[in-house]
Parts: structure tokens; C-alpha cells; sequence
């Protein structure tokens, strides 16, 4: 823990990657910990780690990056976050996002921007860039994600670490800030895939406090480490992610990692995932549609930033969350209702959930034919600060990664090399069916 918070102090200057540090209280417990020496049953003792800060820790501040809960302190843990409590691991600080995870780039951010440690010119990618570029700056050994709709394959592809969304419902949510109910999934950012199957481990299974976690058992995601070659394993790839749109430098890093697998004895098949086209387009309104509904909770009463001089209820209301919500936030808000609104609630929302349906399909199709999709996280690398001043431009980096949470299935990055021409990280995407974690984990191993 002492060695992390010095790497903390030397690297935070640049790369501002944490919210808080909790400092004296991380070693406090450290040191308390230590003089009752190690114990064999909490499988992460002493594992200093960050978690981003939208998912809720027992009087630790938790701010999704918004000015509307600033000071907000909860008084309970999530789940995920009380199980890695009790495995032993010691949370050492909170990591910056963009706010209530709305973005690609951690630019939305209320409070500062972080950089990229490989280039702090650069972003770290979004919405988790606090949690990549913690990692990356090797300022902790783990940190927790959230993936919506790419937010930890994202980061971890532009940071050079491995990031592992699990399949929805595969972790609890409770105390997970909501962004997107039936996309958010936690997740862990890690410097190896052993690491990621660690924090897993003690993360997955049911939780009574959340109804969407699913009752399947957990495997043993270690044990199903240490394969020596990929016989016997089939690796779909999309024709629609190796196409056009893609940078020449992400391209050529993620196909030779592709070669790669195939001289390991993977088989490659080509698939199809034919409604590509639609996924920003069907994400964005049921993203959109959820936070909506989701952020309604913030009204200056019950939590966070209220307007003081507000002379009346509805005043009170739109004036703290004008203040509160940053223009992002505001935008989807404004974006969500307009979609469920009635006369267009069937023009918008309820096509993109049928869309959905279909994407879905697509994916069974497909893993008819293989075990695993591969094919790249993001069609570049990471990109400079304010490079993409469009919203729309942002949006874009999503195409590749919003598909799995459409279909409510796994997706993990692993640093495959550095792009030739900007030197920066590149990330290939594996994909699987439903809670084939263990097989995901193993085959990426091998490859690492
Ligand atoms: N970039 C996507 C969005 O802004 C995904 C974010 C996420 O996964 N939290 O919605």
C-alpha cells in the first residue's frame, strides 16, 4: 500500500487519474492487517486496489464525476465493492470518469481531465479512464469498471491493460450509480488476464439485492488457466469489424495477434454479425432512454447539490439540476425523454428494442460456428484531448464494443502491441456467449 500511494504522489501530477486517495486510512488498515499476519482464506489480502467512482463505498465519497454528488458519502457498499472488502483487498483511492459514465474519453468529467499515462497529451479512453490509466501508471494492482457500453474495454485497450466486461447479470449491480440498467455490468482492469480472473473470482455470483444477478454457478476461473495451445478452439471473425473504418495500425496489430492464435492451433472462421450498422443507433436510444429514467433520482432532495435560492419546488428541481448535470448528461437526458415520450415512444424506443432482439440472434448464429469472436475494442488508438469536440465523433469509438451489452454478453480486451504509427496500445476484443468467462479467461491467457 506504501509503495502504490508513492507511485501515487509521482505519477497523479500528470496523469490525474483518482478522485481521492484515501491515504492514511488505506494504510491504517494495512498496517492492521499486517500485524495479524497474512490469512490464506481472504484470496486478495492486502491487494491494494482503485474502484471507479460511481459504484457506492461506506464512507468513502462517490461522485460519478458530477457536481451533483459532490459531497456525497454513502453509507453503504456495493456489492462487488463489500466482496473484495471481505476477500481483503484494501481500496486505496476512486477513480476519475466521465460523468455518470456517459462517454468515451473521460473529457466529461466534471472535475478535471485525466491523461493517458503512455502519453498524458493523450486520453485514456472512457468512461473508466480513471481506472485504465490508474492501472497503467501502475499506481494500484486492480481497479473496478463499469461497461455500459464499452467503458472498460475501451480504457483498457487505450491504456495497454486487460479489462474483462462480464456477462449481464454475472455480477451484482447494487450500488452500482445506474447509467444504463440493462447494459451496466462491473468489471476488472487489470495488468494480466491471471489478475482479472482473481478479481472475478471473488466478484460473480447471485446477490438477493439485486434481481437481474444470475443464480448459475461460478466456475474456478483459475483452474482454467495455464492451457498450453488453443487446439480445439474456434475464433469467429466478424466481416464487419475487420472492414473499412478501420486504422491501419489497429489493424495490423490485432491481425498479427490473430496469426498468432492461429499457429497456437485456434481454427479461424469468418461470421457475420449483419446488424453492425445499427448499434450506435439502437445503443444510443436505449442508453439514452435508461438514463433518463435512471438520473430522475437526482432532483436536489434526496441527494447531492441542491440550489438554495430556488424560491419554489419546480424551481428547486430544474435549477440544482441545471447547476448539478454536466452538458453531456443534460443532452442524453434531454434525448431520453424526447425517445419514451408518447408519439414517439414507438418510433424510437420500442424499434431499438426490437433491434435488439435481432442483435441477439446474430450473436447465437454466430456461436454456432465458434467459440469466441475476435476482432479490434476501438477503430484507433488513443486519440488527443479534444480531438473529438462532436459528440457524434465520440459516439463513433462505440461501434465495435456497444453490441455485447446489447446482447448482454461477455467482452474482454487484451493488449496486443503498439500501433507503428502512434505508439500507442491496441486492444483486441474477444467476445463469447453467455458466461463463458472461464473459456474467454484461458484463451486469452494462452495468447498473453
Ligand atoms: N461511450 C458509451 C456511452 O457514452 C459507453 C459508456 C459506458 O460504457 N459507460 O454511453
Amino acid at each position: 500500500v506504501r509503495n502504490c500511494l508513492d507511485r501515487i504522489e509521482a505519477t497523479e501530477p500528470k496523469v490525474k487519474a483518482l478522485i481521492t486517495v484515501t491515504g492514511d486510512e488505506a494504510l491504517q488498515l494495512a498496517e492492521a492487517m499486517d500485524s495479524e499476519g497474512p490469512d490464506a482464506s481472504k484470496p486478495l489480502w492486502g491487494v491494494p486496489i482503485v474502484l471507479k467512482d460511481l459504484l457506492a463505498t461506506k464512507g468513502i465519497r462517490t461522485t460519478c464525476a458530477s457536481k451533483i454528488l459532490d459531497n456525497f458519502v454513502p453509507f453503504y457498499d456495493a456489492t462487488a465493492v463489500a466482496k473484495l472488502r471481505e476477500a481483503g483487498a484494501i481500496i486505496i483511492g476512486k477513480a476519475n470518469m466521465d460523468e455518470f459514465a456517459m462517454g468515451s474519453s473521460t473529457e466529461n468529467s466534471a472535475f478535471f481531465q485525466t491523461g493517458n499515462p503512455w502519453d498524458t497529451d493523450r486520453v485514456p479512453g472512457g468512461s473508466s479512464g480513471g481506472s485504465g490509466a490508474t492501472v497503467a501508471a501502475g499506481q494500484c494492482y486492480a481497479a473496478l469498471g463499469t461497461d455500459t457500453g464499452g467503458s472498460i474495454r475501451l480504457p483498457a485497450s487505450f491504456c495497454g491493460i486487460v479489462g474483462l466486461k462480464p456477462t449481464y447479470g454475472r455480477i451484482s449491480r447494487f450500488g452500482l450509480i445506474a447509467y444504463g440498467s440493462s447494459l451496466d455490468q462491473i468489471g476488472p482492469m487489470t495488468r494480466s488476464v491471471e489478475d482479472a480472473a482473481r478479481m472475478l473470482q471473488v466478484m460473480a455470483g447471485h446477490d438477493p439485492k439485486d434481481s437481474t444477478s444470475v443464480d448459475v454457478d461460478v466456475p474456478d476461473y483459475l483452474a482454467a488457466l495455464g492451457r498450453e495451445n488453443l487446439d480445439g478452439v474456434t475464433i469467429g471473425l466478424p466481416e464487419e469489424y475487420w472492414g473499412e473504418g478501420l486504422d491501419a495500425e489497429v489493424e495490423e496489430a490485432c491481425k498479427a495477434a490473430v496469426a498468432k492464435m492461429e499457429a497456437l492451433g485456434a481454427k479461424t472462421v469468418p461470421v457475420k454479425l449483419s446488424l453492425t450498422d445499427y448499434a450506435i443507433a439502437t445503443y444510443y436510444i436505449i442508453a439514452m432512454a435508461e438514463a433518463s429514467s435512471n438520473l430522475s433520482r437526482f432532483d436536489g432532495v434526496r441527494f447531492g447539490h441542491r440550489n438554495k435560492n430556488a424560491s419554489e419546488l419546480i424551481d428547486m428541481y430544474t435549477s440544482s439540476r441545471t447547476e448539478g448535470f454536466g452538458d453531456e448528461v443534460q443532452r442524453r437526458i434531454i434525448m431520453g425523454t424526447y425517445v419514451l415520450s408518447s408519439g414517439y415512444y414507438d418510433a424510437y424506443y420500442n424499434k431499438a428494442a426490437k433491434v435488439r432482439r435481432l442483435l441477439r440472434e446474430d450473436f447465437d448464429k454466430a456461436f454456432e460456428q465458434c467459440d469466441l469472436i475476435a476482432g479490434p475494442v476501438c477503430p484507433t488508438t488513443a486519440f488527443k484531448a479534444g480531438e473529438k469536440a462532436d459528440p457524434l465523433q465520440m459516439y463513433l469509438m462505440d461501434i465495435f464494443t456497444i453490441s455485447a451489452n446489447l446482447a448482454g454478453l461477455p467482452g474482454m480486451s487484451l493488449p496486443v502491441g503498439l500501433g507503428k504509427d502512434s505508439g500507442m496500445p491496441v486492444g483486441l476484443q474477444f467476445m463469447g456467449p453467455a458466461f463463458c468467462e472461464a473459456d474467454m479467461l484461458s484463451v486469452t491467457e494462452c495468447l498473453e
